[in-house]
């Protein structure tokens, strides 16, 4: 069923009566069992690939930006949840993604409670 290989160098699919790969040219021959390490090599380039995602740490970034806003606007801490949570759920970016919603709630909760108006008639000397 299954007529292709990986490619011992370049992991590419390949076929499997192929001696050299047609992505590489690397030689094919003298590996008589290497399935095993060529899907651990595959796995490990998919995690990299996955934490080398260019838009990894946008949603962070954005996300502070909004917590720190909610301390002054308490309904921008309702987007730095949303940020977080994606961040969380959608990049697989698990610990920054739960600080960021711890924080975010804290944020959110000193905005309520006025640390903002506070904060602000403070600056103005009222
Ligand atoms: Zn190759």
């Amino acid at each position: 069923m299954d007529n292709t290989k990986f490619c011992i160098k370049c992991g590419k699919k390949i076929p499997e009566s192929s001696e050299f790969c047609p992505y590489c040219g690397t030689s094919q021959v003298g590996n008589e069992s290497p399935k095993q390490s060529q899907n651990s090599s595959t796995q490990l380039d998919q995690i990299t690939s996955v934490s080398n995602n260019p838009h990894h740490g946008m949603f962070i970034g954005l996300g502070w930006l909004c917590a720190v806003i909610s301390l002054f606007i308490p309904l921008t801490g309702i987007a730095a949840l949303v940020l977080a949570i994606i961040d969380t759920v959608k990049n697989n970016h698990k610990a920054a993604g739960i600080v960021l919603i711890v924080f975010s709630i804290l944020f959110f909760y000193f905005g309520m409670t006025g640390f903002g108006t506070g904060f602000m008639n403070g600056v103005n000397g009222r």
